[in-house]
């Protein structure tokens, strides 16, 4: 959080801030929750279509986890995490409690039915199946993405330069390579770089690596939390307003979908879009879908935009961070926690990452970070949730991003647009579906 934005956040909401939805509009009114990335993509691309765009909000414009994540569009990402590498590799880094990958014991009992299916999903011919699926969305999401920004006037906060995936030895790059077969066979561009070559895509790195994988169709934007609220700014030029808010319950009627809120006053809709990040299982779970949705907690450390000459994004694959070179900073973050979304933050792990960072890359100057911690919303398979409830189909479903939320972002924007205005997707979402475990 911070004061600044809510502050900002309020002054615009006021000025969005309207009349209760009158009962003769709720047909061609929408309500979106949750102002991250996901929804404020949906917003943008409902409002595109002449719709009437109410967002409901509990705290400030993006301050979950659109607010300080790693800034990739990382369109050439489309190797499932459930995948059978990652339960291979999975026990060693459980084995350090500030590695890659923990689990708080407490937490154990009720991740285990969401770790279960994890691992059903990382069995080859699932694996096969969501990463011909991710490859998909990844291609509409470069397409829709590349629109979005050019339509919001984003273009000035993205930056071409591509990403650079590190190794620490050839093992480590041999066994990467049947991912960057599978990727090579969607089409995706890269190309292996040692010697002259890696130290010309990044000066000053450790010698300890000696081969990397540059990826140049890969993007990043100079701030995500920028990026989020000049999208929030494109949506109110089209016309979209705010509420602050929270939704407690969504009750289907005959004249519209209800909307309760914890205040106690109530909103009616014509249609909704559930975009809650991962706090959006109970609000599903209240229409009768039950999700196994869960959070990745992820943690960085953003240092000053002087603290390291990083000429683009750079991937430590083998420990599970990345450093950004964003216009506010360094940052160098990464991580999966698996402990829900009621534990404090534990940035003895923002630590490690950064003690990390500063051996790989000698120089680094790693005094007067802040740290941040976010919720991934992550279902076990990978994919995101994209489409209508189960229980009412003027309720729509766009969560469960994971690690790819804003990659995607617009993609999901632009089919809850397409299927709230009862027109074909632009792909089969049949493998977002809320039932399909
Ligand atoms: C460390 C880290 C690094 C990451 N790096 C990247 C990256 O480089 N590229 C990438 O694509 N993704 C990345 N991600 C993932 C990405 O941040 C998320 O997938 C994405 O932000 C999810 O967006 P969202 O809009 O679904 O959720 P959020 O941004 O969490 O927004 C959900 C919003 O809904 C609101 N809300 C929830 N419930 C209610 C309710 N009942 N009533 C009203 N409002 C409600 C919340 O307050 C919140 O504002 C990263 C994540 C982390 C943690």
């Amino acid at each position: 959080m911070n004061s600044h934005s809510v502050a900002a956040n309020a002054a615009r909401a006021a000025a969005g801030d309207g009349q209760p939805l009158a009962r003769n509009d709720a047909a061609s009114d929408i309500i979106v929750i949750g102002a991250g990335i996901v929804g404020l993509a949906a917003a943008f691309h409902l409002l595109g279509e002449g719709r009437r765009v109410r967002l409901l909000e509990r705290n400030g414009v993006a301050e979950g986890a659109s607010y300080g994540n790693a800034g990739a569009f990382a369109f050439t990402d489309i190797l499932p995490l459930a995948s059978p590498g990652i339960l291979r590799k999975a026990p060693a880094w459980l084995l350090d409690p500030l590695g890659p990958l923990s689990i708080p014991p407490s937490y154990l009992p009720r991740i285990l039915p969401w770790l279960i299916r994890f691992g059903r999903a990382g069995l080859p011919d699932r694996y096969r199946h969501s990463l011909l699926v991710q490859a998909r969305l990844m291609r509409l999401a470069a397409t829709a993405m590349d629109a979005m920004v050019d339509a919001a006037g984003l273009r000035p906060l993205v930056r071409r330069d591509g990403n650079l995936q590190l190794y620490e030895s050839e093992g480590e790059w041999q066994a990467a390579l049947p991912g960057w077969e599978a990727r090579a066979s969607e089409g995706i561009r890269f190309e292996h770089a040692r010697g002259e070559r890696l130290a010309e895509l990044q000066p000053g790195l450790s010698p300890r690596f000696t081969v990397g994988t540059f990826t140049p169709h890969w993007q990043t934007v100079a701030d995500p939390y920028r990026f989020a609220m000049a999208l929030f700014d494109a949506v109110i030029a089209r016309g979209g307003a705010i509420t602050h808010g929270e939704a407690v319950r969504l009750e289907p009627g005959p004249d519209g979908v209800r909307i309760h809120l914890a205040d106690g006053s109530r909103r009616l809709a014509g249609q909704v879009v559930l975009a809650g990040g991962a706090w959006s299982r109970p609000l599903a779970k209240g229409l009768g879908d039950r999700l196994p949705l869960e959070t990745e907690r992820g943690y960085n450390t953003t240092l000053a935009p002087e603290a390291f000459d990083l000429r683009r994004q750079l991937t430590f694959g083998g420990h599970g961070f990345v450093v950004s070179p964003l216009v506010t900073g360094i940052r160098v973050g990464g991580a999966v926690e698996l402990g829900g979304l009621a534990a404090p933050p534990n940035f003895r792990r923002s630590e490690a990452m950064l003690k990390k960072a500063a051996a790989f890359l000698p120089g680094l100057r790693t005094e007067g970070g802040r740290q941040w911690m976010g919720f991934r919303p992550s279902m076990p398979d990978s994919l995101p949730v994209i489409g209508p409830s189960t229980a009412d189909p003027r309720v729509f479903y766009a969560f469960g991003h994971g690690h790819l939320g804003l990659t995607q972002s617009a993609a999901t924007g632009r089919l809850i647009a397409e299927l709230a205005s009862g027109r074909p997707p632009s792909i089969p979402i049949d493998s977002f579906r809320p039932d399909r475990f």
